[in-house]
């Protein structure tokens, strides 16, 4: 069967259906059938994997999961695109497309709903550049039964996320998706294979997830809590950031003994901490 995603048949299936993208939903329709594949061989689909897709938009990665997938559930918030999901899915009928923003859907209930009881599950999307970042924070928090997520993205956020500490790149995006995740780019993907093309290249990124955090730590919000004020201005020292963040409760001198009774000073910048030194920070601001 023709792929869907050949430039010639994506063009075919826009024209017939006088589809106009928005640029507000971060529309970049791929139409390179060999990416599409090698994102689905990233994720390790066998016949027993479940599927969940972000923004099938055609149904061009849809279908490459699909023929390999034994289920896949799709959230498309845009709904003119359901009747042409509804004629370009027509060949997979385990394939269910939900009309819903995934940032609003329970995915815990949709995902007993469609798969079975401990099913292997994967992610596997080209999110939607706009909101990328809260809809994998939301995947990652949200502790969903997912084994691994195959997720295209901007480069640029995808080094953010895979950065290690002291470089340019690593901030609490870093940390937080590192916590949940083991985080890797598998390829990059120039701006031509999309259309229409963005300012941007792109990136794949496998978040594989972790069977317990990397880290102890006394208390999830505290810590990352603590990550967030340490980012707040990245030029400012620890200190500065956090005893600005706790001004209300303790004084400079304060703060400043916390961070030197674990042995972090505090004229270092948060960039240079690794994330057993934000959980040692956790404990001791725990404590007071
Ligand atoms: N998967 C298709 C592909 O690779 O060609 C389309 C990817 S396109 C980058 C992003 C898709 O996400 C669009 O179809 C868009 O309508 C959809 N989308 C945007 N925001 C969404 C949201 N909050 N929830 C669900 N889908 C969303």
């Amino acid at each position: 069967m023709k792929d869907i995603a050949t430039p010639k048949r994506t063009k075919d299936i826009l024209e017939r259906h006088g589809f106009r993208f928005k640029k507000s939903l971060g529309q970049n329709f791929l139409i390179d059938p060999n990416v599409l594949a090698n994102i689905v061989d990233a994720a390790g689909v066998t016949e027993e994997t479940g599927v969940i897709e972000v923004g099938p938009g055609i149904g061009a990665l849809t279908e490459q999961s699909a023929r390999k997938a034994k289920n896949v559930l799709a959230f498309e918030i845009d709904q003119r695109l359901l009747p042409i999901l509804n004629e370009t899915m027509a060949p997979y009928p385990h394939v269910s497309v939900v009309n819903e923003d995934v940032l609003k859907a329970d995915l815990h209930k949709r995902i007993s709903e469609s798969f079975a009881p401990g099913q292997d599950l994967a992610v596997i999307a080209n999110l939607p550049y706009y909101v990328t970042t809260p809809i994998l924070m939301k995947l990652l928090e949200e502790k969903l039964p997912v084994r691994v997520m195959v997720v295209m993205m901007q480069l640029e956020v995808a080094e953010r996320i895979a950065a290690s500490p002291g470089s340019k790149a690593y901030g609490s995006l870093s940390i937080a998706a590192q916590y949940y995740a083991h985080t890797e780019t598998v390829f990059t993907v120039p701006r031509t294979v999309f259309m229409p093309p963005p300012n941007v290249d792109s990136a794949i990124l496998r978040l594989t997830r972790r069977e317990k955090p990397p880290v102890d730590v006394a208390d999830e919000a505290l810590f990352f809590e603590l990550v967030r004020a340490s980012f707040v201005q990245r030029r400012k020292t620890l200190l500065n950031n956090l005893s600005k963040h706790f001004q209300d409760k303790l004084s400079k001198q304060e703060t400043a003994e916390a961070l030197q009774r674990i042995g972090i000073d505090g004229a270092r910048r948060a960039e240079t901490l690794m994330m057993k030194e934000f959980a040692a920070l956790t404990s001791t601001f725990f404590r007071i």
